[in-house]
């Protein structure tokens, strides 16, 4: 008798779901393993007396491509949201990514003014840094963006990829204030463990269990397919040296009596006097709560030592230990291995593409059998 198609899934976030989702959809016997003892990896929601909050910070599905919604609408029920930002600027609270016609209420506008007049056709790719000075002048630069950037990353501006600007900065006057253009966008009306839990359901799940190469011989049998969604150093137990990443904290505090208690779902504080970066309040996305009281504050502190992101240095040095990894992987000859998910392929990706490439996984899989 023929043995039953099987593999193994490194991860239980949405990536590695979703390929164990897809395997199993197409007669594979699948196992996750999950150094945690929860799925869902980075994307988690909890709720405190009946309000939303997410321990690892704000997210909001959106997406271009149809394919991936109709999947993850098949899983669970979304409600339509369209995400927005503010940033406070001492008491002022404007539109991110920011529009010109608030512009005016800044004291400094007259500066301002001059500079957005005298702007290059095109902004200078040489750095982050670079990139947003010629975007939006020295004044807006240093109100909004510089000091935010210090906090978050860590480091200067000019130390960043200018690729850290694609999808975060705008300057847009054309009245559109959602962050994203996408035309599917949504949040999970029951939540994103809903979400996860569902794809995972035909799966044989194994938590607590921290995998490395080194546990494949005694956990697959050889020639079995294995998808790896956790970060490769980890998977090669840091064997060519430590990638480097940016990791957020977050406290949440329940207020009782509140309805709503910020202008928009984020609130982005550039001060460098004030220690946290922004401020979430996820009851914004389910407006039948909205007239319910309490509601959930979450202030989101940079530098702790999670795997948030991944850290696009100017020098490219990390996408290059990266692709030392993904040598290693290529080069492994027991199992074939593929990489997907946020962890793996050292990059910053939202759900939808995490999605994506655990089908794509999936589907590389299906056709070597
Ligand atoms: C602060 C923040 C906000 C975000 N907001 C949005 C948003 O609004 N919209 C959006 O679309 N995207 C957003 N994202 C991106 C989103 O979080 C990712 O796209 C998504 O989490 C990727 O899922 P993943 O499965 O690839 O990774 P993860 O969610 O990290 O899952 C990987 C899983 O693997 C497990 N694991 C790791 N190593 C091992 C190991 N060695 N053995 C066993 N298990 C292991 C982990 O515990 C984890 O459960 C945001 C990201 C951040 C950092």
């Amino acid at each position: 008798m023929k043995a039953p198609k099987s593999c193994v899934v490194v991860g239980a976030g949405l990536t590695g779901a979703t390929a164990a989702s897809e395997l199993a959809q197409q007669g594979f016997q699948v196992r996750v393993y999950e150094q945690a003892d929860v799925v869902g990896g980075h994307v988690r929601s909890e709720w405190i007396r009946g309000i939303p909050y997410e321990p690892h910070g704000a997210h909001i599905f959106h997406t271009r491509d149809t394919a991936v919604w109709q999947l993850v609408s098949k899983f669970t029920d979304f409600v339509p949201y369209q995400h927005r930002v503010t940033i406070r600027v001492r008491s002022h609270h404007l539109s991110w990514p920011l529009q010109r016609c608030e512009l005016p209420q800044l004291e400094e506008w007259s500066e301002v003014e001059q500079e957005l007049a005298s702007l290059p056709h095109k902004p200078d790719s040489t750095n982050f840094g670079t990139y947003c000075r010629s975007l939006m002048g020295e004044t807006l630069y240093n109100l909004c963006v510089r000091n935010y950037t210090l906090k978050q990353w860590g480091r200067a501006p000019e130390e960043l990829s200018a690729s850290v600007a694609a999808n975060r900065v705008e300057l847009r006057d054309d009245g559109y204030r959602g962050l994203f253009r996408d035309p599917h966008q949504g949040w999970p009306e029951r939540g994103y463990a809903d979400l996860v839990e569902a794809l995972l359901e035909p799966a044989e799940i194994h938590l607590g269990q921290q995998i490395t190469c080194s546990d494949l011989a005694q956990l697959t049998r050889p020639g079995e397919p294995v998808v790896i969604t956790s970060a490769l150093d980890d998977f090669f137990s840091g064997e060519l040296g430590p990638l480097e990443w940016r990791g957020v904290r977050l406290e949440s505090k329940f207020i009782p009596d509140v309805r709503l208690a910020q202008s928009s779902m984020v609130v982005n504080e550039p001060d460098l006097a004030v220690p946290w970066t922004r401020t979430i309040e996820t009851k914004w996305a389910l407006e039948k709560l909205h007239d319910t009281p309490g509601t959930v504050v979450m202030r989101e502190y940079p530098g702790a030592s999670a795997k948030h992101y991944p850290v696009p240095d100017s020098a490219g040095i990390n996408r290059a230990l990266q692709a030392s990894y993904e040598a290693k992987l290529a080069a492994y000859t027991r199992n074939p291995l593929m990489a997907a998910g946020r962890l793996a392929t050292y990059s910053y990706i939202n759900m939808d593409q995490a999605v994506r490439q655990g089908l794509d996984a999936a589907r590389h899989i299906v056709e070597a059998h």
